[in-house]
């Protein structure tokens, strides 16, 4: 099964697969209730892919069904649902402020994690959450705010967002307009309320996303109707969250139509 042309959509029995555009792809995981997308972007010699996913299916099949390519893997923050491939790919890249939760430092356990990871879920019928294993590994790349990862004629560059966690990252493909924002730009309602969240750094990433010239934004989760407003309208109901001092951890939900805050 090969991909090729961009208004396919592919079903297997865990993985959907949307053509972007013919070097971009989405995948994604709608039988879990998170709605996880991971992205792979194809350049001239390599791609990268964009997180990978919940773990529960193979993605590394599903990638290979799309490139042939050697393939780099960056996830946008350490959190299970976006390392769930990981171990497939050793030429992963992290940022440098998560290198704790991939060797033993996440803070949550083995067992809330499986609790996530089978939660409003429609999981495989020969699934097994007992052989599930939170990724632990060493990069081999550390990245930083500014770094660039180059695909051969495609030049992806990080952007360091911290505020769901603390080594977030956006991808920004400039010469495309694309932005990937994982879990600090979603419509659905934003996490800010765990300890490792910032709410105050969470306001300053998307002061530093709405800034940027973007065609089209791909979120970690949930739907892929967004448009680049979306990040304006979130980071002026952050500046007016922090103008009535409720921009703080423990200060309640808001919600804004098509998208809310947990804080
Ligand atoms: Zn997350
Ligand atoms: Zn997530």
């Amino acid at each position: 099964m090969e991909i090729s042309n961009k208004s396919v959509r592919e079903y297997s029995d865990w993985f959907t697969v949307d053509g972007i555009d013919e070097d971009t792809y989405c995948i994604s995981e709608y039988r879990h209730w998170e709605e996880t997308h991971c992205y792979l972007l194809k350049g001239n010699e390599r791609s990268l892919l964009i997180d990978t996913g919940l773990g529960i299916r193979n993605i590394y099949e599903a990638v290979m069904k799309l490139t042939d390519q050697p393939v780099t893997a960056a996830a946008t923050h350490i959190h299970w649902d976006h390392i769930g491939g990981h171990e497939y790919f050793p030429d992963f890249c992290a940022h440098r402020e998560e290198l704790c939760w991939l060797d033993g430092g996440f803070p949550l356990t083995l067992d809330t994690v499986k609790e996530m990871v089978t939660d409003r879920c429609d999981l495989p019928a020969d699934y097994d959450v007992n052989t599930y294993r939170l990724f632990q590994g060493i990069p081999a790349r550390v990245l930083e705010d500014k770094d660039e990862i180059d695909l051969g004629g495609r030049i992806i560059e990080v952007l360091h967002t911290p505020g769901h966690s603390p080594g977030h990252m956006c991808f920004l493909d400039k010469g495309r307009g694309y932005l990937f924002t994982g879990d600090l730009v979603y419509k659905d309602t934003l996490l800010a309320y765990y300890p490792s969240t910032d709410p105050e750094a969470y306001l300053a990433s998307l002061e530093k996303v709405a800034a940027l010239p973007v065609n089209k934004v791909f979120p970690g989760h949930h739907s892929l109707d967004i448009q680049p407003e979306l990040l304006v309208r979130m980071r002026d109901a952050f500046r007016q969250l922090k103008a009535d001092g409720k921009l703080h951890h423990g200060s309640g939900t808001f919600g804004y139509g098509d998208w809310a805050v947990w804080l």
